[in-house]
Protein backbone atom coordinates (compact mmCIF):
# COMPACT_ATOMS: atom_id res chain seq x y z
CA UNK A 1 0.00 0.00 0.00
CA UNK A 2 2.63 2.64 1.31
CA UNK A 3 4.90 1.62 -1.72
CA UNK A 4 1.88 2.51 -4.32
CA UNK A 5 0.94 5.68 -2.48
CA UNK A 6 4.53 6.77 -3.09
CA UNK A 7 4.24 5.52 -6.57
CA UNK A 8 0.70 7.28 -7.17
CA UNK A 9 2.61 10.30 -5.22
CA UNK A 10 5.31 10.74 -7.87
CA UNK A 11 3.01 10.33 -10.99
CA UNK A 12 1.15 12.90 -9.73
CA UNK A 13 3.90 15.29 -8.94
CA UNK A 14 5.40 14.17 -12.41
CA UNK A 15 1.88 15.69 -13.67
CA UNK A 16 1.92 18.80 -11.85
CA UNK A 17 5.25 19.27 -12.81
CA UNK A 18 4.51 18.84 -16.71
CA UNK A 19 1.37 21.67 -16.15
CA UNK A 20 3.35 23.74 -14.36
CA UNK A 21 5.88 23.75 -17.38
CA UNK A 22 3.35 24.39 -19.62
CA UNK A 23 2.21 27.06 -17.78
CA UNK A 24 5.68 28.81 -17.46
CA UNK A 25 5.96 28.12 -21.43
CA UNK A 26 2.58 30.00 -22.45
CA UNK A 27 3.10 32.75 -20.07
CA UNK A 28 6.47 34.05 -21.96
CA UNK A 29 5.37 32.90 -25.21
CA UNK A 30 2.08 35.05 -24.67
CA UNK A 31 4.41 37.85 -23.65
CA UNK A 32 6.43 37.95 -26.53
CA UNK A 33 2.89 37.24 -28.79
CA UNK A 34 1.53 40.51 -27.42
CA UNK A 35 4.57 42.10 -28.73
CA UNK A 36 4.94 40.60 -32.20
CA UNK A 37 1.78 40.51 -33.26
CA UNK A 38 0.70 37.77 -32.89
CA UNK A 39 -3.24 38.34 -31.35
CA UNK A 40 -5.93 39.32 -33.44
CA UNK A 41 -9.64 39.67 -32.73
CA UNK A 42 -12.01 37.47 -34.44
CA UNK A 43 -16.13 38.55 -34.79
CA UNK A 44 -19.12 36.30 -34.12
CA UNK A 45 -21.77 38.06 -35.19
CA UNK A 46 -25.05 38.47 -32.98
CA UNK A 47 -28.62 38.24 -35.14
CA UNK A 48 -32.18 39.61 -34.07
CA UNK A 49 -34.57 36.88 -34.08
CA UNK A 50 -37.43 39.71 -35.02
CA UNK A 51 -35.53 41.12 -37.76
CA UNK A 52 -33.12 38.35 -38.72
CA UNK A 53 -30.27 41.06 -39.34
CA UNK A 54 -27.14 41.09 -37.59
CA UNK A 55 -27.29 43.69 -34.60
CA UNK A 56 -24.34 43.05 -33.09
CA UNK A 57 -20.82 40.84 -32.96
CA UNK A 58 -18.55 40.01 -29.83
CA UNK A 59 -14.64 40.13 -30.44
CA UNK A 60 -13.07 37.01 -29.38
CA UNK A 61 -9.30 36.88 -29.10
CA UNK A 62 -7.16 34.69 -31.34
CA UNK A 63 -3.42 33.76 -30.84
CA UNK A 64 -1.88 33.18 -34.25
CA UNK A 65 1.26 31.16 -32.95
CA UNK A 66 3.89 31.08 -35.51
CA UNK A 67 4.41 27.23 -34.51
CA UNK A 68 1.58 25.85 -32.94
CA UNK A 69 -1.30 27.58 -35.62
CA UNK A 70 -3.80 29.10 -33.70
CA UNK A 71 -4.43 28.87 -30.33
CA UNK A 72 -7.58 28.93 -28.55
CA UNK A 73 -8.86 31.47 -25.95
CA UNK A 74 -9.29 27.99 -23.26
CA UNK A 75 -6.34 27.57 -23.48
CA UNK A 76 -4.30 31.15 -22.83
CA UNK A 77 -6.86 32.97 -21.17
CA UNK A 78 -6.50 30.88 -17.72
CA UNK A 79 -2.77 31.31 -18.11
CA UNK A 80 -3.11 35.11 -18.51
CA UNK A 81 -5.62 35.17 -15.47
CA UNK A 82 -3.77 33.91 -13.35
CA UNK A 83 -0.66 35.84 -14.56
CA UNK A 84 -2.44 39.26 -14.65
CA UNK A 85 -1.25 38.90 -17.75
CA UNK A 86 -4.96 39.46 -18.55
CA UNK A 87 -4.91 43.29 -17.40
CA UNK A 88 -2.02 44.02 -20.80
CA UNK A 89 -4.24 41.32 -23.31
CA UNK A 90 -7.24 43.06 -21.99
CA UNK A 91 -6.05 46.59 -22.96
CA UNK A 92 -4.75 45.45 -26.03
CA UNK A 93 -7.95 43.84 -26.75
CA UNK A 94 -10.07 47.10 -26.16
CA UNK A 95 -7.62 48.93 -28.09
CA UNK A 96 -7.65 46.87 -31.01
CA UNK A 97 -11.29 46.54 -31.13
CA UNK A 98 -11.77 50.14 -30.81
CA UNK A 99 -9.08 50.59 -33.57
CA UNK A 100 -11.29 47.99 -35.56
CA UNK A 101 -14.60 50.13 -34.95
CA UNK A 102 -13.68 53.38 -35.98
CA UNK A 103 -11.90 51.69 -39.29
CA UNK A 104 -15.37 50.28 -40.24
CA UNK A 105 -16.99 53.61 -38.99
CA UNK A 106 -14.75 55.50 -41.79
CA UNK A 107 -15.86 52.69 -44.36
CA UNK A 108 -19.67 53.54 -42.98
CA UNK A 109 -20.20 49.86 -42.24
CA UNK A 110 -20.37 50.00 -38.32
CA UNK A 111 -23.51 50.24 -36.70
CA UNK A 112 -23.56 47.56 -34.57
CA UNK A 113 -22.28 47.37 -31.01
CA UNK A 114 -19.03 45.75 -30.52
CA UNK A 115 -19.48 43.21 -27.88
CA UNK A 116 -15.57 43.07 -25.71
CA UNK A 117 -14.76 40.46 -23.46
CA UNK A 118 -13.72 41.79 -19.47
CA UNK A 119 -11.96 39.33 -16.99
CA UNK A 120 -13.08 40.26 -13.51
CA UNK A 121 -9.42 41.04 -13.07
CA UNK A 122 -9.75 44.04 -14.89
CA UNK A 123 -12.62 45.59 -13.36
CA UNK A 124 -11.42 47.79 -10.86
CA UNK A 125 -11.31 51.58 -10.15
CA UNK A 126 -9.80 53.10 -13.00
CA UNK A 127 -11.81 50.90 -15.63
CA UNK A 128 -13.99 53.79 -16.47
CA UNK A 129 -11.29 56.21 -17.06
CA UNK A 130 -9.40 53.78 -19.42
CA UNK A 131 -12.49 52.72 -21.20
CA UNK A 132 -12.80 56.90 -21.79
CA UNK A 133 -9.51 57.27 -23.13
CA UNK A 134 -9.13 54.56 -25.40
CA UNK A 135 -12.69 55.54 -26.94
CA UNK A 136 -11.70 59.08 -27.20
CA UNK A 137 -8.20 58.43 -29.09
CA UNK A 138 -10.11 55.94 -31.52
CA UNK A 139 -13.18 58.73 -31.94
CA UNK A 140 -15.23 55.46 -30.72
CA UNK A 141 -18.46 56.40 -29.26
CA UNK A 142 -19.91 54.44 -26.22
CA UNK A 143 -23.14 53.02 -28.44
CA UNK A 144 -20.71 51.35 -30.52
CA UNK A 145 -19.02 49.28 -27.95
CA UNK A 146 -20.80 46.56 -25.24
CA UNK A 147 -18.93 45.22 -22.24
CA UNK A 148 -19.18 41.23 -21.54
CA UNK A 149 -18.87 40.08 -17.56
CA UNK A 150 -18.95 36.96 -16.03
CA UNK A 151 -21.18 36.35 -13.04
CA UNK A 152 -18.44 35.68 -10.73
CA UNK A 153 -17.68 39.55 -10.90
CA UNK A 154 -20.95 40.02 -9.17
CA UNK A 155 -20.97 37.40 -6.73
CA UNK A 156 -17.56 38.22 -5.93
CA UNK A 157 -19.71 41.57 -4.97
CA UNK A 158 -17.64 44.11 -3.47
CA UNK A 159 -19.79 47.64 -3.14
CA UNK A 160 -17.38 49.06 -5.37
CA UNK A 161 -18.28 46.70 -8.51
CA UNK A 162 -21.32 48.34 -8.73
CA UNK A 163 -20.61 51.54 -8.63
CA UNK A 164 -17.82 50.91 -11.21
CA UNK A 165 -20.52 49.71 -13.16
CA UNK A 166 -23.10 52.59 -12.21
CA UNK A 167 -19.94 54.94 -14.11
CA UNK A 168 -19.68 52.51 -17.38
CA UNK A 169 -23.37 53.22 -17.75
CA UNK A 170 -23.57 56.77 -16.86
CA UNK A 171 -20.76 56.95 -19.72
CA UNK A 172 -23.08 55.67 -21.98
CA UNK A 173 -21.91 51.93 -22.17
CA UNK A 174 -24.25 49.15 -21.92
CA UNK A 175 -23.05 45.89 -19.58
CA UNK A 176 -23.79 42.27 -20.83
CA UNK A 177 -23.87 39.51 -18.29
CA UNK A 178 -22.15 36.30 -19.93
CA UNK A 179 -22.67 32.90 -19.17
CA UNK A 180 -25.78 33.35 -17.70
CA UNK A 181 -27.10 30.48 -15.20
CA UNK A 182 -23.57 28.73 -14.77
CA UNK A 183 -22.56 30.75 -12.13
CA UNK A 184 -24.82 31.63 -8.58
CA UNK A 185 -26.43 34.66 -9.09
CA UNK A 186 -30.52 34.51 -9.35
CA UNK A 187 -31.98 36.79 -10.55
CA UNK A 188 -33.86 38.52 -7.86
CA UNK A 189 -29.98 39.63 -7.31
CA UNK A 190 -29.45 40.79 -10.75
CA UNK A 191 -31.61 43.28 -9.62
CA UNK A 192 -29.02 45.47 -8.23
CA UNK A 193 -26.75 45.30 -11.06
CA UNK A 194 -27.30 48.27 -14.32
CA UNK A 195 -26.97 45.30 -16.54
CA UNK A 196 -29.06 45.27 -20.21
CA UNK A 197 -28.51 42.21 -21.80
CA UNK A 198 -28.24 38.60 -20.41
CA UNK A 199 -26.55 35.81 -22.42
CA UNK A 200 -27.59 32.50 -21.99
CA UNK A 201 -24.85 30.04 -21.49
CA UNK A 202 -24.32 27.60 -24.43
CA UNK A 203 -24.82 24.77 -22.03
CA UNK A 204 -28.52 25.25 -21.84
CA UNK A 205 -28.65 25.71 -25.62
CA UNK A 206 -27.47 22.57 -26.78
CA UNK A 207 -29.96 20.51 -25.14
CA UNK A 208 -32.90 22.28 -26.97
CA UNK A 209 -36.01 21.70 -27.56
CA UNK A 210 -35.64 18.15 -26.54
CA UNK A 211 -33.96 17.92 -22.61
CA UNK A 212 -36.74 19.12 -20.65
CA UNK A 213 -34.78 20.80 -18.32
CA UNK A 214 -33.07 22.99 -20.54
CA UNK A 215 -36.25 24.07 -21.57
CA UNK A 216 -37.20 25.00 -18.07
CA UNK A 217 -33.98 26.65 -17.30
CA UNK A 218 -34.41 28.74 -20.56
CA UNK A 219 -37.33 29.40 -20.53
CA UNK A 220 -37.37 30.96 -16.72
CA UNK A 221 -34.14 33.00 -17.78
CA UNK A 222 -36.43 34.54 -20.68
CA UNK A 223 -39.13 34.72 -18.53
CA UNK A 224 -37.81 36.81 -15.44
CA UNK A 225 -35.21 38.76 -18.21
CA UNK A 226 -38.29 40.13 -19.79
CA UNK A 227 -39.76 41.20 -16.36
CA UNK A 228 -36.42 42.56 -16.13
CA UNK A 229 -36.19 44.30 -19.23
CA UNK A 230 -33.42 43.07 -20.11
CA UNK A 231 -32.31 42.08 -23.63
CA UNK A 232 -31.37 38.19 -23.81
CA UNK A 233 -28.99 37.33 -26.07
CA UNK A 234 -28.82 33.15 -26.58
CA UNK A 235 -25.17 31.74 -27.28
CA UNK A 236 -24.25 28.55 -29.06
CA UNK A 237 -27.49 28.18 -31.20
CA UNK A 238 -26.35 26.12 -33.73
CA UNK A 239 -29.57 24.21 -35.38
CA UNK A 240 -32.81 25.72 -36.33
CA UNK A 241 -34.35 23.86 -33.92
CA UNK A 242 -32.89 25.56 -31.12
CA UNK A 243 -33.39 29.06 -33.19
CA UNK A 244 -37.40 28.00 -33.50
CA UNK A 245 -37.27 27.18 -29.94
CA UNK A 246 -35.77 30.64 -28.17
CA UNK A 247 -38.14 32.78 -31.24
CA UNK A 248 -40.50 31.09 -29.65
CA UNK A 249 -39.90 31.89 -25.86
CA UNK A 250 -39.01 35.58 -27.05
CA UNK A 251 -35.37 35.53 -27.10
CA UNK A 252 -33.84 38.78 -28.37
CA UNK A 253 -31.00 37.48 -30.17
CA UNK A 254 -28.88 34.68 -30.99
CA UNK A 255 -25.27 33.93 -31.59
CA UNK A 256 -23.92 30.89 -32.65
CA UNK A 257 -22.57 28.38 -35.60
CA UNK A 258 -26.25 28.18 -36.61
CA UNK A 259 -25.30 31.90 -38.18
CA UNK A 260 -21.70 31.68 -38.28
CA UNK A 261 -18.91 31.11 -36.44
CA UNK A 262 -16.74 33.67 -35.45
CA UNK A 263 -14.61 34.72 -37.96
CA UNK A 264 -12.17 37.61 -39.70
CA UNK A 265 -12.51 41.12 -39.63
CA UNK A 266 -12.69 41.68 -43.84
CA UNK A 267 -14.98 38.26 -43.07
CA UNK A 268 -17.35 40.38 -41.33
CA UNK A 269 -17.13 43.42 -42.78
CA UNK A 270 -18.25 41.34 -46.22
CA UNK A 271 -21.56 40.15 -44.09
CA UNK A 272 -22.53 43.49 -42.71
CA UNK A 273 -21.79 45.06 -46.62
CA UNK A 274 -23.95 42.04 -47.85
CA UNK A 275 -26.90 41.73 -45.64
CA UNK A 276 -26.49 38.76 -44.81
CA UNK A 277 -29.86 37.81 -43.13
CA UNK A 278 -30.88 34.69 -41.03
P1 LIG B 1 -17.39 33.19 -24.33
O1 LIG B 1 -17.27 34.64 -24.01
O2 LIG B 1 -18.53 32.46 -23.71
O3 LIG B 1 -17.42 33.13 -25.92
C1 LIG B 1 -18.20 32.21 -26.65
C2 LIG B 1 -17.39 31.03 -27.09
O4 LIG B 1 -18.25 30.08 -27.71
C3 LIG B 1 -16.34 31.37 -28.14
O5 LIG B 1 -15.23 30.50 -27.93
C4 LIG B 1 -17.05 31.01 -29.44
O6 LIG B 1 -16.16 30.73 -30.50
C5 LIG B 1 -17.81 29.80 -29.01
N1 LIG B 1 -19.00 29.56 -29.83
C6 LIG B 1 -19.78 30.48 -30.43
N2 LIG B 1 -20.81 29.92 -31.07
C7 LIG B 1 -20.69 28.58 -30.88
C8 LIG B 1 -21.48 27.45 -31.28
O7 LIG B 1 -22.49 27.56 -31.97
N3 LIG B 1 -21.03 26.24 -30.87
C9 LIG B 1 -19.92 26.06 -30.12
N4 LIG B 1 -19.55 24.85 -29.77
N5 LIG B 1 -19.16 27.12 -29.70
C10 LIG B 1 -19.55 28.36 -30.09
P2 LIG B 1 -13.75 31.04 -27.98
O8 LIG B 1 -13.63 32.11 -29.02
O9 LIG B 1 -12.87 29.85 -28.04
O10 LIG B 1 -13.59 31.76 -26.57
C11 LIG B 1 -13.64 31.02 -25.39
C12 LIG B 1 -13.70 31.92 -24.19
O11 LIG B 1 -12.50 32.65 -24.04
C13 LIG B 1 -14.80 32.98 -24.27
O12 LIG B 1 -16.03 32.41 -23.92
C14 LIG B 1 -14.30 33.97 -23.25
O13 LIG B 1 -14.63 33.57 -21.96
C15 LIG B 1 -12.79 33.87 -23.41
N6 LIG B 1 -12.34 34.99 -24.24
C16 LIG B 1 -12.27 35.10 -25.59
N7 LIG B 1 -11.79 36.31 -25.97
C17 LIG B 1 -11.57 36.99 -24.81
C18 LIG B 1 -11.08 38.31 -24.50
O14 LIG B 1 -10.79 39.14 -25.38
N8 LIG B 1 -10.97 38.65 -23.17
C19 LIG B 1 -11.32 37.78 -22.18
N9 LIG B 1 -11.18 38.17 -20.90
N10 LIG B 1 -11.79 36.55 -22.43
C20 LIG B 1 -11.92 36.15 -23.72
CA1 LIG C 1 -18.48 36.44 -24.10
CA1 LIG D 1 -20.50 33.48 -23.36
CA1 LIG E 1 -20.15 30.26 -22.56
Amino acid sequence: KAVQGEAEFLFYSEEMNQRAKEHLRIESELRSALHNNELLLYYQPKVSLRSGRIVGAEALLRWKHPVRGMVSPGVFIPVAEETGLILELGNWVLEEACRQVRAWQDENLIMTPIAVNLSARQFDARLPERMADVMQRHGVLPEQLMLEITESLLVGGADNVISIMNELVAMGLALALDDFGTGYSSLAYLKKFPISTLKIDRSFVIGLPYEENDCAIARAIVTMAQQLRQEIVAEGVETAEQMSFLRELGCDQLQGYFFSPPVPPDDFAHMLREGKRL
